[in-house]
């Protein structure tokens, strides 16, 4: 690109002459971009999964209708990551007046000292030139988030001594808002913040008039105001005030991945894997598989607070800690390869912990145990998938002659295999899970370990603490071939 205009001289001839940008709000600027994306055939939010038919379309309507919009979802749902991607619907740059707080435009000056400017120098204002990523200001609201934070104050004693009006421009020390103007506003978590600043927000959305301290100023704030919002937060009565909920286009509502492939895609994406140094360290499938599907189990059970959601920070923090587990490991064991096993996602409870919040029930067990309970829930569901014909008959015997199996947590990966291979028929089922004799050990043992720990999670065989695996306790008389008994239905089958 050739030089950008440097004053308005300049800057009437060509692409940003006052016919073409003076009256071009942002919501338009937004809106010309996406209909020119979508007929070039571009991506239109890079890196976001899963949405396609659901909230994407929903957003691109919104913008179309240059709308202000909400999105309404639940934590870790990937909300600010698409808000912070409308800028990619902004253009590259975008010229105001040199020195402007409020970027103005500069056929369009909202502020006083811009006005003067334009007056006196004319066509030698000096131009400045906004990129598209310093137009995008966000605000995480809290309660104490004040008028003076969001819009600006007055200086009620500078306006006396300057002999000014107090709701002349020049006495105004601009807030996050208007310093956001020609550019996006995000504001994250919109029920927490005051009333008094919904009604300030509306108020610039309607009219272009903000009362602060009492005292009228015009703001005409060239903005597209986006905000989050967890759903039952934002319809729970008296939490937003109706004016601005009416003035809000779009509710659009987010969700978590719909399916687990969906949820380790965007699981793969966004986790750090690819660690420098020497040593190969890998994550099996089937452990990437328990640990999004450890998610989704939380996502489904009773003891965790379903209005707080169970983010997809969940999955994406703990592969990276059971890949760190394994990489400790290795670095211990001097092995040159480590491949993580189903041991490293327990290693990796600290990472889960936080993300949920527990009902009354889940706090009386304990925010471990229930991660412990959701790691055995989500090994048993993987273990189904890869194993559901699957004999196993004759490890399950090895135990119940009297084998046992303690995997010390940090067993070097030889060590582990040639326990491993004592047990009778442990090896044959390793193909399923796309693991050959000629594989490393490493290899071999994690996936040998993961049949050890489905069967244990669908109480075919026993595993303790002290003890590791061993057999399961046969209660009462139980028969020993459902066949023997074909009154009473068989017990899940897995052999
Ligand atoms: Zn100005």
């Amino acid at each position: 690109m050739s030089a950008l205009p440097k004053n308005l001289g300049e800057l009437r001839h060509g692409q940003w002459s006052e016919e073409k940008i003076a009256e071009r709000s942002v919501r338009q600027e937004l809106r010309e971009n996406l209909v020119r994306k979508m007929e070039e055939g571009e991506p239109l939010f890079a890196g976001v999964h899963g949405y396609d038919d659901t909230v994407i379309p929903q957003i691109v309507n919104a913008t179309l209708s240059r709308h202000h919009f909400i999105l309404l979802g639940l934590r870790g749902q990937a909300k600010s990551r698409i808000l912070r991607g409308l800028v990619g619907f902004l253009d590259t740059q975008v010229p105001f007046i040199a020195g402007c707080e409020i970027h103005d435009n500069p056929y369009r000056p909202l502020c006083r000292v811009c006005r003067d400017r334009i007056a006196t120098e004319g066509d030698a204002t000096p131009i400045a030139w906004l990129a598209r990523d310093q137009r995008f200001v966000e605000k995480l609201a809290t309660p104490d988030v004040t008028i003076a934070d969001m819009i600006g104050d007055v200086d009620p004693i500078k306006a006396a001594r300057t002999g000014k009006n107090l709701s002349d421009e020049l006495t105004i020390h601009y807030g996050l808002l208007p310093r956001a103007n020609r550019g996006i506003f995000a504001i994250n978590e919109l029920p927490d913040l005051a009333g008094k600043i919904q009604v300030g927000l509306f108020n610039i959305m309607q009219e272009g008039d903000v009362q602060i301290k009492g005292y009228p100023v015009r703001l005409a704030l060239d903005v597209l105001l986006v905000f989050t919002a967890n759903p039952e937060d934002y319809t729970a009565r008296g939490k937003i005030i109706t004016p601005l909920k009416d003035r809000i286009g779009s509710e659009i509502r987010t969700h978590y991945p719909a399916t687990v492939a969906e949820g380790m895609s965007i699981t793969a994406q966004e986790s750090w894997t690819a660690r420098e140094g020497k040593r190969r360290v890998a994550v099996p499938d089937y452990i990437r598989e328990v640990v999004e599907e450890v998610a989704f189990q939380a996502r489904e059970d009773k003891r965790v607070d379903r209005r707080s959601g169970v983010s997809q920070r969940l999955p994406i923090s703990t592969l990276e800690n059971v890949l760190s587990s394994a990489e400790q490991r290795a670095i211990r064991n001097r092995d040159s390869s480590i491949v993580a096993r189903v041991s490293d996602i327990y290693s990796a409870i600290p990472s889960m912990t936080g993300k949920f919040e527990l009902e009354y029930e889940g706090e009386l067990r304990g925010a471990e145990n229930i991660a412990r309970e959701l790691i055995r829930a989500a090994a048993g569901k993987t273990f189904s998938k890869y194993f559901a014909n699957a004999n196993f008959q004759a490890v399950i015997q090895w135990f119940e002659i009297g084998g046992e199996l303690k995997i010390p947590a940090h067993a070097s990966s030889a060590e582990l295999l040639g326990q491993l291979k004592k047990i009778q028929g442990l090896f044959e089922h390793l193909e399923a899970l796309g693991v050959r004799a000629k594989d490393d050990a490493a290899v071999q043992s994690s996936a040998a370990e993961f049949i050890l720990e489905g069967l244990w999670a669908h109480k075919r065989i026993n595993r303790s603490e002290e003890r590791g695996f061993f057999a399961e306790a046969r209660k009462g008389p139980e028969p020993r071939d459902p066949r023997e008994n074909p009154g009473r239905a068989p017990r899940r089958q897995f052999n």
